[in-house]
């Protein structure tokens, strides 16, 4: 084949990718492309997302090393269904390759794409590149997908240990990119303007090497990881959930590191990329989750929260200092502990009683790494209306959780300062304190920090009544 395209998406680097690495080896030519879905953009009502400057920072590092190579990243702004093919007659391109995208929207858009180009009569070929393993690729004995976890992870362990290459890296052939320029590269052209967008930089930088260096950095930490990753104040974990969604790096650039050591660290942090994989594979075989409980007879139940209470959620004033430290922490920065997910989202649905998916919506609003597996995953898993969520009746205690996993308070005091002169014990529940221990503090609560919006024990009875009434 004379020339090919390699379109990229959510696979922003040009190291260790499938599709890239394919296209390099059977055209000639390879010209890399990047389209700015108008469908996707549509949906991020604020102009200034972090998302997308933290895109534009992985493109602008992908031109700077294709230009050292004489190529140059194409870029367009549109719909890929009508865009890829007309590129593809602009350039005379023959063969079209990318890595499989499972989100619902995604499937759609390609399958389209890829009849288009066919009746052109032009090669498309799509790769396994985001996940490690796919849906069909650890089944149970029955040949059915699992449903559970802890099977799914022995099987997808077991394939794994059983394969002789185990996560080696795509090469990538840097003589055969097509030689060109283009003239509205994303280093010379503003493309924010051109696409409607505020250039906004956040905490997190996009690109390869930021999320290398992340990796690298991790090592430090991965022996403890069983321990510390759970305790938010310690920031222990690898934060590179940004990075994998947006592929500045690959599942076996983490796979690698996660296999280097025999230690529970290094297998707990295998055992989470294998959640990953577990909740992109429900939702490539069940996409009606994403609108849908995946048990469907927990769409019946009646939320019978305020909104008023969502509200103070979202803002963070709900009187509940774990709650409120964490969400205020997702507003300034895009960023969430897990352990801190799992409070927020147990509280907002289990004791603010209202539909997991008003949080789920705000967190694809809000955080750096949405991605939508990963998301709806941890939001069905914690209102138990998930593939192997947690029972009805475990409700998360956010004064005990509080407790135990920021025991001084080292998280809250960071994101709720009001609160920074209370002791240790009284921190979890600041209502707790009498009026000298507040005056004592600093803090005085119904003036400088919010009495709990809703009293925990009572709304517990609630969620389990409520749920209960659809069993
Ligand atoms: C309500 C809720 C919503 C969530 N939404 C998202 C989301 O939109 N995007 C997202 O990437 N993760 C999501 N998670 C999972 C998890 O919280 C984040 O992946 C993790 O906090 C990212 O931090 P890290 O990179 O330091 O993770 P580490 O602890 O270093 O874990 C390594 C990697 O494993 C993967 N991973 C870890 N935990 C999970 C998990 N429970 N499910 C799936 N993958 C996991 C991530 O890719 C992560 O980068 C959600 C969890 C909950 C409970």
């Amino acid at each position: 084949m004379k020339r090919a395209l390699t379109w990229i998406r959510r696979d922003l680097r040009l190291h260790d990718h499938h599709a890239l690495s394919e296209s390099l080896k059977s055209a000639d030519e390879t010209i890399v492309v990047f389209i700015f879905d108008e469908t996707i953009l549509e949906k991020l009502h604020n102009k200034n997302d972090l998302r997308v400057t933290f895109i534009m920072q992985s493109l602008k590092e992908i031109e700077t090393t294709l230009a050292k190579l004489g190529s140059s990243l194409l870029v367009r702004f549109g719909n890929p269904v009508t865009l890829i093919p007309q590129i593809v007659d602009e350039y005379k391109i023959e063969g079209v390759f990318f890595n499989r995208d499972y989100e619902p929207y995604a499937k759609l858009r390609d399958s389209e794409v890829t009849k288009r180009l066919r009746a052109k009569d032009v090669g498309v070929a799509s790769y396994k590149d985001s996940v490690f393993y796919e849906k069909n690729e650890v089944l149970n004995g029955s040949g059915e997908i699992y449903k559970v976890f802890t099977p799914y992870k022995n099987k997808w362990l077991e394939k794994f240990h059983a394969q002789e290459d185990t996560a080696s890296e795509y090469f990538i052939s840097n003589k055969k990119f097509y030689q060109y320029k283009n003239p509205k590269n994303v280093l010379d052209t503003d493309w924010f303007y051109e696409i409607g967008f505020i250039e906004t930089p956040g905490v997190l930088i996009g690109g390869s090497k930021e999320a290398l260096k992340l990796l690298t950095q991790f090592r430090q930490y991965i022996s403890n990881y069983k321990e510390a990753r759970d305790v938010p104040a310690l920031e222990q974990t690898s934060n590179l959930s940004t990075y994998i969604r947006m592929g500045n790096l690959s599942v076996r650039d983490m796979i690698r590191l996660s296999i280097e050591k025999k230690n529970p660290g290094y297998e707990t942090w295998l055992s989470e990329i294998i959640w990953r994989d577990f909740y992109h594979m429900i939702l490539d075989a069940y996409p009606r989750i994403e609108n849908n409980s995946f048990k469907p007879q927990y769409d019946a139940i009646k939320w019978i929260g305020k909104k008023e209470d969502f509200e103070k959620w979202c803002d963070g004033q709900t009187g509940f200092p774990i709650v409120d430290s964490a969400m205020r922490c997702l507003n300034a920065t895009g960023l969430m502990h897990n352990r801190l997910r799992m409070i927020v989202a147990s509280f907002l649905t289990k004791t603010l009683l209202i539909n997991w998916r008003l949080g789920e919506k705000y967190f694809a609003e809000k955080l750096y790494d949405y991605d939508m597996a990963a998301n709806n995953g941890g939001w069905q898993w914690s209102a138990s209306t998930g593939v192997d969520a947690q029972p009805y009746f475990r409700i998360f205690n956010p004064y005990s959780q509080s407790e135990k996993f920021d025991s001084e308070g080292l998280f809250i005091r960071r994101w709720c300062p009001e609160l920074d002169g209370i002791s240790n014990k009284k921190i979890h529940a600041p209502q707790e304190m009498d009026m000298f221990e507040q005056a004592q503090s600093g803090c005085v609560v119904g003036k400088d920090y919010p009495y709990p919006i809703v009293d925990y024990k009572s709304q517990r009875d609630k969620a389990l009544k409520m749920y209960k009434e659809i069993r």
